[in-house]
């Protein structure tokens, strides 16, 4: 008899992370630091320019100090290293994002590199990696990662010693996944799989969670997953769809309604790791918050 799916429902666990971070900021604007996040946007892609909408919403929402820096299409990289530089030197903020894809004259890896690492909120500067790897917690881990951490354990799901599958090695979702679930105190043990894997559906039937953050709408079928497994979908995909109202619905990697019956908890999309990688966007830029009072003379 297939099992009865739980669904995890991603906003309601953002809603509780939001009613933390909304205690922690009361505090920390008490002692006289208003939590800044500044996100820059570099030309007018619709997705982008949507993606950088909420973050600033949201920050107003909790009561955050946001700037967002809309630049031209054809901001040079000196012009954007020279905005990058004066963020890290603004006392109120706190955490600085860039919003991906820049255009093609950006080198994305040199604006990553160039941002102060305490304010890299994003997680991706090549310190915190290193921090992430290292198993040292002063780092910021990548927002996708720790929202689907944070999934896992408001679920109850047992993580420490289970196998976790994770599909895809991208720097922004599958490596810092990898890293993070294997940590010290973390303790899963993790399979990372690729295009180039061999017998991917095999290794991941093993699986007792498995992770998909490949980006192929309906990729995992009922053959990728065990009875019983935990499935946390990342994908984020357009598929068109005349009869919606903008031609297209969003999708995950997961073909939900075929594996949703094998699993004991799986997560929608939307409403899955979506609504929780926002969230751990804001936590972090509290967490740099937090740290800078520390720093400060
Ligand atoms: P990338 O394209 O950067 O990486 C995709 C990874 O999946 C690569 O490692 C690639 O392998 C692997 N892959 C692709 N096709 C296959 C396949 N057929 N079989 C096995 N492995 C495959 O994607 P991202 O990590 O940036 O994003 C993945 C998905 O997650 C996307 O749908 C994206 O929209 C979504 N996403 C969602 C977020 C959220 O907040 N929910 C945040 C970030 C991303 P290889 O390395 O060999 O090329």
């Amino acid at each position: 008899m297939p099992n009865e799916p739980k669904v995890i429902d991603g906003r309601a666990i953002a809603e509780k992370v939001y009613a933390e971070l909304r205690r922690e900021i009361t505090a920390l604007k008490a002692q006289g630091t208003t939590p800044g996040l500044a996100v820059v946007l570099v030309g007018d892609d619709p997705a982008s320019r949507a993606y950088v909408r909420s973050k600033d919403k949201m920050c107003r929402e909790l009561g955050l100090h946001s700037v967002k820096l809309e630049l031209p299409a054809d901001t040079s990289q000196p012009e954007l290293l020279a905005r990058v530089d004066e963020l890290n030197h603004d006392p109120a903020i706190h955490g600085i994002l860039v919003q991906s894809p820049p255009p093609k004259q950006i080198d994305e890896s040199a604006i990553v590199r160039a941002l102060d690492p305490a304010k890299d909120v994003d997680g991706f500067h090549p310190l915190n990696i290193a921090k992430l790897a290292l198993g040292d917690a002063s780092g910021f881990v990548p927002c996708t990662p720790l929202g689907c951490l944070r999934l896992l354990k408001e679920s109850g799901v047992a993580i420490s010693g289970a196998h976790v599958v994770v599909l895809g090695r991208s720097m922004i979702v599958g490596k810092p996944l990898a890293l993070l679930l294997m940590q010290k105190g973390i303790d899963a043990t993790v399979t990372v799989v690729h295009s180039r894997t061999r017998n991917l559906a095999e290794i991941s039937r093993a699986a007792d969670v498995v992770v998909a953050a490949i980006g192929q709408a309906g990729f995992v079928r009922a053959e990728h997953v065990r009875e019983g497994a935990v499935v946390i979908d990342v994908g984020i995909n357009r598929v068109e769809d005349g009869a919606a109202p903008r031609g297209y619905r969003l999708v995950g990697d997961v073909a939900f309604d075929e594996v949703a019956p094998k699993s004991v908890a799986i997560t929608p999309v939307p409403g899955g790791v979506g609504p929780m990688t926002i969230a751990m966007l804001m936590s972090n830029t509290v967490k740099a918050a937090k740290a800078s009072r520390t720093r400060s003379p």
